[in-house]
């Protein structure tokens, strides 16, 4: 049920088509739209005596965000090139989620999915639905080891089906225009299903709303691909007329992201429609189940557990057995990537995150203003040019950074590092084998993780309780 949250409602009022008297009729009107389509698809709470009040930071930064995201000037002002955005048609489901809302992109656990077309629209003969529909499945299976077959009867993983205004999922749609679609990620039930708004005028050319476009969109989504914004991309979230649909061909960061979750098609499949060229299959992603596997940083979030490696990371939620496995960008995309450590300080719900001399602060899915700052800004001595490790103490609100042999502790009540250090690991942490990895408390230990070795340290006893495998944490 969590997925829900992460789709918006999607009834956006037609402002345009208002007959204006006046400026300051004009301007209201822009705000409605401007503060309906941030709550849709930019996770703006509701809040409208706030957006009303001049100056808001929050909505600027909204607004500002939302821009980046479709490529636009990122003044964080309503003015005319946003405005025109915001009233283009577009797929339903929301830019950004947020991770208490957004609970972890469910990839399919099998290759072979079923489809299922439930109803037909009365804009098309029903043969130009199914060849739109089947076409719409090449462009993913052509790209990937997934194969789909179609059922006729019974629940299919993929339920397909048009309707309009409220339709049974507390998603309705909002009549003609604006949002034409939306999609579920993968899982069961309602999961991995496509709606199609009816009051559009589906089309199988350019004329009205193109339906294998929509389609293979929507297909993405239930495929676990969350939106792109690189505008080029099949996932980019508004709905682009492409002139030469016969020629069409998915971006290379829709490639990128759809063989993150599933790999590259299996040896035995034809050549891939467009070449893999920057993810390479076999060495180019960590396997984790790998015995040699290492991670670069390891933090909490949120009741979870995030191991980065490279530009990937694995995410250990609650909602799934299965870690699941992302590319850091689909998440963070300002964030770098082979990162040095990363630790959660709950009582600010923040992660930081470091690489070399500088850091990050990301709560949820959003990087925090005014970083990245300087590690120096923290208390190290000049000397110090990256950390191995770091982690946060939950309970003592202290944060230990480790740097080669030696570690720094941090207090976060008064924000300083604290007086008599680095000290030398082996003395605190016995049995520890510098340089460390990564740090994890849990269960009231601390797990320190240097190459593909795990120590399990009990901070009571002052002693190293087991040695396991790093990767143990991703049942392997
Ligand atoms: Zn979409
Ligand atoms: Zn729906």
């Amino acid at each position: 049920m969590m997925h829900l949250a992460f789709l918006v409602l999607l009834c956006l009022p037609v402002c345009s088509a208002y007959p204006l008297s006046g400026a300051a009729k004009q301007e209201d009107s822009n705000r409605d739209l401007a503060q309906q389509y941030l709550e849709n698809y930019y996770n703006l709470k509701t809040d409208v005596k706030q957006f009303r009040r001049k100056e808001n930071n929050l909505i600027v930064k909204k607004i500002r965000r939302m821009q980046k995201f479709l490529g636009l000037a990122a003044t964080g002002k309503l003015d005319s090139d946003t405005l025109e955005v915001m009233r283009k048609p577009r797929c339903g489901v929301p830019d950004v989620g947020h991770f208490t809302t957004f609970p972890g992109i469910p990839k399919w656990r099998k290759t072979h999915l079923t489809y299922r077309i439930v109803n037909y629209t009365q804009d098309l003969p029903r043969d130009a639905v199914d060849s739109a529909v089947e076409k719409a499945v090449k462009v993913w299976e052509e790209v990937t080891p997934l194969t789909f077959s179609r059922l006729y009867e019974r629940e299919a993983d993929i339920m397909i089906s048009f309707a309009v205004k409220e339709h049974g999922d507390f998603y309705p749609f909002d009549g003609s225009g604006h949002s034409l679609a939306h999609a579920y990620p993968p899982g069961p039930g309602l999961y991995g299903d496509i709606h199609f708004d009816d009051d559009e005028k589906w089309t199988e050319d350019a004329s009205g709303t193109n339906l294998f476009l929509v389609a293979a969109h929507e297909l993405g989504h239930s495929l676990g691909l969350f939106h792109s914004a690189n505008t080029e991309a099949l996932m980019y979230p508004l709905y682009n007329s492409f002139t030469e649909l016969v020629h069409f061909r998915l971006s290379q960061d829709d490639v990128n992201g759809i063989q993150s979750l599933y790999g590259p098609p299996s040896a035995s499949t034809e050549e891939p429609l467009v070449p893999t060229i920057s993810v390479p299959s076999g060495s180019g992603m960590p396997a984790k189940c790998d015995p040699a596997l290492s991670f670069d940083a390891i933090s909490t979030l949120r009741g979870e557990y995030l191991f980065f490696k490279d530009r990937y990371f694995w995410r250990r939620s609650h909602w799934s057995s299965e870690p699941e496995f992302h590319l850091i960008s689909a998440f963070w995309p300002s964030l770098p990537s082979y990162l040095d450590a990363a630790y959660e300080v709950n009582s600010r719900d923040t992660v930081f995150i470091f690489k070399g001399n500088e850091f990050w602060a990301i709560r949820g899915n959003e990087v925090q203003a005014g970083y990245p700052r300087g590690i120096h800004t923290l208390g190290f001595p000049p000397t110090i040019r990256k950390i191995d490790a770091a982690v946060s103490d939950k309970e003592k609100k202290k944060t230990y950074f480790f740097v080669e042999d030696k570690y720094w502790r941090f207090d976060e009540n008064s924000q300083s590092m604290e007086q008599g250090f680095p000290r030398l690991i082996a003395d605190d942490f016995p049995g520890v084998e510098p340089k460390v990895d990564a740090v994890l408390q849990a269960f009231g230990f601390f797990y320190f993780f240097s190459g593909s070795s795990q120590f399990e340290f009990d901070p009571n006893a002052r002693m190293v309780t087991h040695i396991l495998k790093s990767n143990s944490w991703l049942h392997c």
